[in-house]
């Protein structure tokens, strides 16, 4: 079997033109404010494309570009400026933030329609609720549009999410849930994962290591869903073996051009749904 391949670039492409027509017949500009603090190159090389996909949309990014030494209270009084800027419809802090600072009080100081990456406890809490109006997180929000791409029905089939952060691994898994599939979350702690693999329909890789999945993890016939981004010195690679994954899948998505496009776009989106909330009549 050769999988078929998830063209995320594509599918991104589609979505931006989409949001694109509908901004051009806004009121207003949407802007969207991204922090960053500290100088990270990865996280630099994701602001820069973040902000070009903004104001290819016809959105106006806003770049906060903070030093590494940043204060926490330094940072919380920049996001409570922007809770309460006209011109901000998204804020955006991209992480990881540098070591001294807490992430979870840092993300919960967004205020919660502003909070277009979804990570703040209300709209996350939303989501376990299956409650409508929550901004949905990029990267799993990303995921289950390529999913919806394979035309396969979703309800009872067996997903696998390797890894549990805040940001993927546990939005992914409650997103998949609320599309009615059977969710198992693996981790670092999970026993006998190659076999727990081999009984996903759907198995979502995202660990942060690249190549970790290889062809015993992956039953014949199942969709692959690879969120990892790792660096590596042979380039990019994403957390699944491609090669070996292509010839035992029925779908797969690439790194580059699957998960990683979807998640801009989806930004772009949710910038877009904050935009139209805060002009609601
Ligand atoms: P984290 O490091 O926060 O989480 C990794 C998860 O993998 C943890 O839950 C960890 O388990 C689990 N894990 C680690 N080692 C193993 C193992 N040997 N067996 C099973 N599980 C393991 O990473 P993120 O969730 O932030 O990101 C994951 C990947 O996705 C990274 O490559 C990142 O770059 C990429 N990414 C891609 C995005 C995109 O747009 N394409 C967006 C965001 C991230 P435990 O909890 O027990 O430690």
């Amino acid at each position: 079997m050769t999988a078929q391949v998830l063209d995320g670039k594509k599918l991104a492409q589609s979505v931006r033109l989409g949001l694109k027509q509908k901004i051009a017949a806004f009121p207003q500009i949407p802007g969207l404010a991204v922090i960053i603090a500290g100088n990270n190159p990865a996280s630099e090389i994701y602001v820069r494309s973040k902000a070009k996909a903004c104001r290819e949309t016809g959105i106006i990014p806003y770049t906060y570009r903070l030093p590494a030494d940043t204060s926490a209270d330094e940072l919380l009084s920049l996001i409570q400026k922007l809770n309460a800027s006209p011109e901000i419809n998204g804020i955006l802090v991209q992480l990881p933030l540098p070591a001294h600072l807490d992430t979870t009080q840092i993300l919960g100081a967004v205020t919660p329609e502003k909070d277009v990456d979804g990570f703040h406890p209300l709209n996350a809490g939303l989501v376990v609720q299956k409650q409508a109006g929550a901004f949905l997180p990029c990267t799993p929000k990303g995921i289950i549009r390529l999913l919806r791409q394979t035309g396969k029905d979703l309800n009872g089939l067996n997903a696998v999410v390797v890894g549990r952060s805040q940001i993927v691994g546990l939005p992914a898994a409650h997103l998949l849930l609320n599309e009615n599939c059977t969710v198992t979350v693996a981790h670092s702690r999970t026993r006998g994962l190659a076999s727990l693999c081999r009984s996903a329909d759907i198995l979502v890789a995202a660990v942060g290591k690249p190549e970790f999945i290889t062809r015993d993890f992956i039953k014949p016939g199942a969709i692959i869903i690879d969120v990892g981004i790792n660096r590596t010195p042979d380039g990019l690679k994403g957390d699944v073996c491609f090669s070996e994954a292509i010839e035992t899948a029925s779908y797969i998505t690439p790194v580059p051009g699957g998960v990683g496009p979807m998640t801009i776009a989806m930004l772009l989106e949710n910038t877009c749904e904050a935009f139209l909330k805060q002009h609601r009549p």
